[in-house]
């Protein structure tokens, strides 16, 4: 382990200590989420969704990925959040300056291909500090870059509500989360897609 990993491991311990510390009631939180909602939305470091969306533990459930893609395995949490645990209203928050739209599924494959560390980005293209010991699986995976943020979002939310095991009563909400300001702006092409049929 190297001393930058120690250093967050300790961390995050640390900071755990102090969440314990303070858990109080929260072991009575039931299991389904308390509010009925989903919201399905990107990994990127700078959302919170519990801060932008007004979440206590046990409140909905946030299912995470790059992009906030309606991915196989995102629809997957998403039938379990409804089928299983009752949620019966749906987001699906894509967000601007998206990493996922500064590359293509061929060039992370070129990349991945080449050497498999941290590459860097110039402001127009992606390039290896490093060579060798790359990978050709990268160009057997489906990345789900995208270029457009409302068509993005827009095709999330259309591929869920046509999904055969989502039902058509869940109304899917589709907004983008601004990253200079904190705030949700709609996309009313994608909520007009995903209003309950
Ligand atoms: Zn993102």
């Amino acid at each position: 382990m190297s001393a930058a990993q120690s250093k967050i491991l300790k961390e995050v311990l640390s900071a755990n200590d102090a969440y314990v510390a303070g858990f109080g009631d929260k072991k009575e939180l039931a299991l389904p989420p308390a509010r009925g909602f989903a919201i399905l939305t990107c990994m990127d470091a700078r959302l919170d969704p519990a801060k932008y969306a007004g979440l206590a533990e046990g409140d909905a459930h946030v299912i995470r990925n790059a992009g906030g893609r309606a991915t196989d395995d995102a629809i997957r949490s998403l039938v379990i959040s409804h089928k299983l645990l009752g949620t019966r209203e749906w987001f699906v928050i894509h967000h601007t300056n998206c990493g996922m739209q500064l590359f293509s599924d061929e060039v992370i494959g070129d990349l991945l291909e080449d050497n498999l560390e941290t590459a860097s980005f110039d402001g127009k293209k992606w390039s290896n500090p490093k060579h060798g010991h790359g990978s050709t699986h990268g160009h057997f995976i489906k990345w789900y870059a995208f270029h457009d943020n409302e068509d993005s979002v827009a095709q999330d939310v259309k591929r869920i509500r046509e999904h055969p095991l989502v039902p058509g009563f869940i109304p899917i909400h589709g907004y983008i989360y601004d990253v200079r300001s904190g705030r949700l702006v709609e996309v009313p092409a994608a909520t007009a897609g995903g209003k309950p049929v």
